[in-house]
């Protein structure tokens, strides 16, 4: 009989964020610091000056961005490879995320730019809303969700009640469906909170309502799809009491919804070591750094986690697999076009139903969260159907936006001057990554 595969796939649960980046800022930037400030002066007279911490958050923001848009690209092609091999027309109706800031829809592609942060952003195009597809949406709907969340954790000290962290997992083998697997841990949820023994921990607890996360990591025993929860409960609930009535619970779940066998000694072992971790009195960024995985997601950080064993054990992000599809992995595309099918019509986050009005927060799809814009932002021009064309086709849409971000409208303009450039004529500087990147790799 093979061992259970809980201890590698629990590992990850203590996992900090280590990541540099913040999400790329699309439909207005974070705060850039003070521009103009006098600075520059300081070393007017160096050869090299070094660059303002200003400029290296606007760079580190664009290197994440051209990332983002880069695996959109590979996601639209491989879900038009998919489309077209379903016998589709118009092999990117297979999903809505191959069509993602790539279709205009007909009247022009406009270029803005946020007044206080300078960041630079389109309007005219399809946005596909996905939290989980699309590494240029989901990342900005995950942020407007941490948000919401850390709402919910101040109303709960301001009204007397204690914010709990559960984490859930059960066991998984390498050979498990996804699709599978999120049915069966959706039954095991509904069963923990179902019946006499749970409104008698409800009542012990003075149990509120709760906020769900749900993430899926690929790792070395399969996919690992998992749950982050913030109960609300009474202030003096004790914590370790907690814990052991909820594996109580989850453990009985866990085996009536065929997750965990109850005869199998070394797994229930292993499950009464590592299913549950409870953790009371949280803040807002205790909770909000167990989805940092995401929040912080670099391809960098990715790749090099997926070349060492502990990353490999930990699991790896999605769109980690859609890099290493990237990279001409067709195994990680496999996988990647099997998560997005299994994933299809799942809430990222959930909250018992009335919290978010109890909490003040109000209810906003994914889809109108991906294409909110907060900040005021001016027009800086409109690109015609033929430059969006060019931009497309040199894959090249994250550096107009940095060319928006460095010199206005008419940095745009002279890059799409050089875009139009055959390629062996048009300097190596001025190339957009992904045609630097295809140098190297195959896209
Ligand atoms: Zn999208």
């Amino acid at each position: 009989m093979l061992k259970p595969s809980f201890p590698a796939d629990f590992s990850h649960v203590a996992h900090g964020s280590a990541g540099l980046f913040q999400p790329a800022a699309v439909g207005g930037a974070r705060p850039s610091g003070p521009e103009g400030d006098g600075r520059l002066g300081i070393y007017a007279k160096s050869i090299t000056p070094p660059p303002l911490a200003a400029d290296l958050a606007r760079l580190a923001i664009q290197k994440n961005r051209a990332e983002r848009y880069e695996l959109l690209a590979v996601a639209r092609r491989l879900y038009l490879v998919a489309g077209n091999r379903a016998g589709l027309a118009y092999g990117h109706d297979y999903c809505r995320t191959a069509k993602c800031r790539y279709i205009s829809h007909g009247q022009g592609v406009g270029v803005h730019k946020s007044k206080k942060y300078n960041g630079a952003f389109y309007s005219g195009l399809v946005t596909c809303g996905s939290v989980w597809n699309c590494p240029v949406c989901g990342p900005k709907i995950q942020e407007r969700r941490r948000e919401e969340i850390a709402q919910a954790v101040t109303w709960a000290y301001a009204n007397g009640y204690q914010p709990v962290m559960v984490t859930l997992t059960f066991p998984h083998r390498a050979w498990n469906k996804l699709k599978k697997l999120l049915k069966k841990q959706a039954s095991a949820l509904q069963l923990l909170r179902a019946g006499s023994p749970w409104n008698r921990f409800k009542n012990w607890c003075g149990y509120q309502g709760l906020i769900r996360a749900l993430e899926v990591l690929f790792g070395r025993h399969g996919w690992h799809p998992h749950t982050h929860e913030l109960w609300f409960v009474r202030p003096d609930a004790d914590v370790e009491e907690m814990k052991a009535k909820i594996l109580k619970l989850w453990e009985s779940a866990c085996i009536r919804a065929e997750l965990l066998d109850e005869n199998d000694s070394a797994q229930l072992e292993a499950f009464r070591a590592h299913a549950v971790d409870v953790k009371g009195n949280c803040s807002a960024s205790d909770y909000l750094a167990k989805q940092d995985d995401s929040r912080h997601w670099g391809v960098d950080r990715e790749i090099a986690k997926a070349s060492t064993k502990a990353g490999r054990a930990k699991g790896l992000h999605p769109f980690a697999l859609l890099a290493k599809a990237g990279q001409g992995d067709k195994r990680a595309e496999r996988l990647f076009l099997a998560y997005s099918l299994a994933m299809k019509g799942k809430a990222q986050i959930f909250w018992s139903p009335g919290l978010k009005a109890t909490v003040g927060v109000h209810e906003a799809t994914d889809q109108q969260l991906s294409e909110e814009v907060r900040e005021p932002a001016d027009l800086l021009g409109q690109l015609s159907p033929d430059d969006w064309k060019l931009v497309r086709s040199r894959n090249a849409r994250a550096q107009v936006l940095d060319a928006a971000e460095n010199g206005g409208w008419p940095a745009i303009l002279a890059f799409l001057k050089s875009l139009a450039l055959p390629e062996p004529s048009r300097p190596f500087s001025q190339q957009p990554e992904s045609c630097k990147a295809s140098l190297h790799r195959p896209l």
